[in-house]
């Protein structure tokens, strides 16, 4: 079957996932429909006058290249070219760059902002139309229908789920698997950690950043962290993790000054109105989702977080959710006349991948909020820069793997793997540069960057 053959197109979700997915549907040809909960972003302040930004990195950025919309998304960011370290006790705050080379820069990018291209971008095409404020409370599989919050259905012939962690859409594919036996699971380990966003505001006198805005800024206090990326605007959206165990004791406005004035002392001093932003601001939960049986025949497939949901702590999640939809894009088009084989070759090329960028992410949270600061992380770290600069065609370090590359996030998981091997019998062994190059020499060549990860595709100053 062919995606209209069964009747209409339809997207749940209209985040970065979802709107992308649209744009992309819309350029095969198709008529799309998208649903979407809350009202339209680009006409409501959903946020409040929050800004909350995300880092964007190649992973994202290729698909932004291929829809023809990178140059929108240029006007709206901001390089970061390193981690900006506030240590403890340091008055100045120290940049450990994330490359060598002048691309290696991650881009603060407005999640509204991006998505308000995405949507325009969609519309423009005279294909995709969005209903707004239009709740999705479940799939009837059996009678092709959507049932809304609002009491009303429409029909739909494929369904793509894309709304988000706590997809309605996976949850009606799960109940729908239960009672025809198919095979379908989805699992989400919570963190013991939660996260709050903040603001840091512009300079009252000047209008202008407090913060250098080029660098991801973190205070790294072992057990949890603070971490800021800039806005156009002047300001900074600010996020604590830290264990529920520590949220729980910021009870009143009293502790919270106490908290941030023993271990953030430099940031408190330039946000005044720090505890009442931290009782009006949500505390968010931190989990991992990760599910299997991402799709029903040729009816409904789920990708971004509704089908792998990941914590925040590579800067991942909406890189992998746009690089899923892209890959999704290209299985549509390889099998247009058999959509059922396109989604499960979708999922068998896309699922080990999003569990190992998963495992990566928690394990960065311990190198943001604790490696930064340790000698031993610091010494590989430079190691794997030099080593890099010499060989680069054998070794990049994973962060740059991640951040940098187009490879898939498990042949990165796997060399990083490896590599930190490597590492640690370099540091702690007795090599001369000879052993050592020949060691680096014998890792298998790194592949080719995607054609369009174009290094000059953003600005980077
Ligand atoms: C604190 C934090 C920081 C992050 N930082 C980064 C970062 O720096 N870089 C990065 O790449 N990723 C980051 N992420 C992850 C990123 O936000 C997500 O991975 C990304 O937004 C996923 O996009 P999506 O479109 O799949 O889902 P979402 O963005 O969640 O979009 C889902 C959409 O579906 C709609 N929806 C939900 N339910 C329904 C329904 N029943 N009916 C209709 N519509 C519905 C929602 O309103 C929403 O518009 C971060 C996440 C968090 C929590």
């Amino acid at each position: 079957m062919t995606l209209d053959q069964h009747g209409p197109v339809v997207v749940v979700g209209a985040g970065q996932a979802g709107a992308l997915l649209a744009l992309y549907l819309a350029r095969q040809g198709h008529d799309v429909t998208i649903y979407e909960s809350r009202p339209d972003l680009r006409r409501v302040d959903i946020d409040a006058g929050r800004s909350i930004n995300l880092a964007l990195a190649t992973r994202g950025i290729v698909p932004l290249v291929d829809v023809g919309v990178i140059e929108s998304v240029d006007a709206i960011t901001i390089p970061m070219k390193g981690r900006m370290i506030h240590a403890v006790g340091d008055p100045t705050p120290d940049l450990q760059p994330y490359g060598t080379r002048p691309h290696e820069v991650i881009h603060s990018v407005s999640r509204s902002d991006l998505n308000a291209i995405l949507l325009d971008a969609a519309e423009a095409t005279g294909r995709v139309d969005v209903r707004f404020e239009t709740a999705l409370s479940s799939v009837d599989f059996e009678r092709s229908l959507l049932h809304f919050d609002d009491e009303t259905s429409e029909p739909f012939g494929v369904v793509f789920g894309t709304d988000g962690a706590g997809s309605r859409v996976r949850r009606s594919m799960l109940d729908h698997a239960r009672t025809t036996g198919r095979e379908m699971a989805a699992e989400t380990e919570w963190l013991d950690h939660d996260y709050k966003e903040l603001t840091l505001p512009p300079d009252p006198e000047t209008g202008t950043f407090q913060l250098d805005p080029n660098a991801l800024h973190i205070w790294p206090r072992g057990e949890f962290m603070l971490i800021a990326l800039a806005n156009p605007e002047g300001d900074f959206t600010v996020t604590l993790f830290a264990p529920k165990s520590s949220f729980e004791q910021l009870a009143t406005p009293a502790a919270v000054v106490a908290f941030f004035d023993e271990h953030f002392a430099d940031f408190a001093a330039m946000v005044p109105d720090l505890a009442d932003q931290f009782f009006e601001n949500p505390t968010g939960p931190l989990g991992t989702m990760r599910a299997s049986g991402w799709s029903i025949d040729d009816r409904a497939v789920i990708l971004g977080d509704a089908a792998h949901a990941i914590v925040p702590f590579h800067g991942q999640g909406m890189n992998l959710a746009m690089e899923s939809v892209r890959s999704l894009d290209q299985h549509l088009r390889s099998s247009p006349d058999d959509i059922a084989a396109a989604f499960r070759a979708f999922e068998a090329d896309r699922k080990p991948n999003a569990d190992a960028i998963a495992d990566m992410a928690l394990g960065n949270y311990i190198e943001m909020r604790a490696g930064v600061i340790d000698p031993d992380y610091l010494a590989k770290r430079n190691l794997a820069l030099d080593l890099e600069s010499r060989h680069p065609t054998h070794l990049s370090p994973r962060y740059n793997m991640v951040m940098f590359s187009t490879m898939p996030y498990a042949e990165a998981k796997e060399r990083a793997e490896r590599q930190a091997a490597l590492l640690a019998d370099i540091v702690s062994g007795d090599h001369d540069d000879v052993a050592i190059d020949s060691l680096v020499q014998a890792l298998p060549p790194l592949p080719e960057l995607d054609p369009l990860a174009d290094p000059d595709a953003l600005s980077v100053a």
